[in-house]
């Protein structure tokens, strides 16, 4: 008899097609309000499996970032840096900042989201400093 809450294994197209669409939208809790990410069945604060997607501001702060000076990946030929971004939202998400890089330090400089086409991939979110 198939469970009347049966998972989708596919929860987190909702997120791909909504960054393919230059809106990246992430669940929000029903019950709880935490945003989820990465996409998940269940909220990782209240263990609630209603959520509802919702888009995101966008908007978000360096946490930490790494700039590799040595090649790991074809598609990703060095120097190229990683970032971990704090989102308004709550999230903590891994990507790359283009564009103009910081003068000095880099943690807890404001950044936006924004879109690039990957050859291997498709589209991806990146960051940029906001001025
Ligand atoms: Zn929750």
């Amino acid at each position: 008899m198939p469970n009347s809450q049966a998972i989708d294994i596919f929860y987190d197209q909702p997120m791909w097609k909504s960054i393919r669409a230059h809106g990246w939208q992430l669940q929000q809790c029903d019950d709880c309000s935490e945003y989820r990410y990465p996409p998940a069945p269940n909220c990782p604060r209240c263990l609630s499996l209603k959520s509802t997607w919702k888009p995101i501001s966008g908007k978000g702060k360096i946490l930490s970032w790494v700039v590799f000076h040595r090649q790991y990946f074809e598609n990703f030929p060095p120097p190229y840096n990683s970032v971990a971004v704090q989102l308004q939202e709550g999230p903590i998400v891994v990507s790359n900042l283009v564009g103009e890089e910081p003068k000095g330090n880099w943690i807890g400089r404001n950044v936006e989201v924004t879109y690039a086409e990957d050859p291997a991939i498709g589209t991806v979110p990146k960051v940029r400093l906001v001025k």
